[in-house]
């Protein structure tokens, strides 16, 4: 067992998420991933249970890690009550730590995701609101979107939300108290220190 190895193991996740892979193949076959992209739940395990680093480090380096949705289907069929989706959720925080999700096109995404992604949860409580996704910066949304946020006092109510409103409902305003639980989530669980990892060379 090499370093990378340990390091996957030190995760508190990584007893839970894989114990014996017997390599039967249900995850893969169950998951929605594996469709659509060069992607086998059932292979990483199998490398990830091997623990040779040379091979592990050419995982963290790649596309792969980053094609799961995380939707946990396969958590529901491995026969040997292993999660697939945690050990990749493992090895992206591996590969985020070491910074070698620079050397895949999707790892170098994440740089993004956790600018915008992870800059709203902290700094509204949200992922994606409307307010965070300007028309001229998404002309991608169509032109609906571009009406959707001119109108978006009036049509919010008639779909049950709550923009900017307190109490709850969609789009509320995340009370400051809230906030401030949020980031102290972030902090105490390294997520604050993982995010500043990434964004780094930025
Ligand atoms: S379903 Fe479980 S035992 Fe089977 S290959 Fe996947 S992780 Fe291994
Ligand atoms: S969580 Fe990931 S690996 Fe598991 S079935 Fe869903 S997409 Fe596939």
């Amino acid at each position: 067992m090499g370093n990378l190895s340990n390091l996957l193991k030190q995760d508190p996740r990584f007893h839970s998420a894989l114990t014996s892979c017997m390599n039967c193949g249900m995850c893969t076959a169950i998951c929605p991933a594996a469709e659509f992209y060069d992607y086998d739940p059932r292979k990483i395990c199998d490398m990830v249970q091997r623990g040779d680093d040379e091979t592990i480090e050419q995982l963290l380096k790649s596309d792969t890690i980053w094609y799961c949705g995380q939707c946990l289907s396969c958590k529901t069929r491995c026969p040997r009550g292993n999660a697939p989706a945690e050990v990749i959720l493992i090895l992206r925080k591996v590969s985020q730590e070491m910074g070698y999700f620079r050397f895949s096109e999707k790892g170098r995404q994440q740089v993004e995701i956790m600018e915008h992604i992870g800059g709203n949860i902290l700094e509204i409580g949200y992922c994606v609101h409307p307010d965070r996704m300007p028309y001229e910066k998404h002309p991608e949304q169509g032109p609906v979107w571009d009406w959707y946020l001119k109108n978006i006092e009036k049509v919010a109510p008639k779909v049950g939300a709550n923009y900017h409103g307190t109490g709850p409902g969609a789009l509320r305003t995340i009370p400051e108290e809230t906030m401030e639980e949020i980031r102290k989530i972030f902090e105490e669980t390294g997520g604050m220190e993982l995010r500043h990892k990434v964004l780094i060379d930025r």
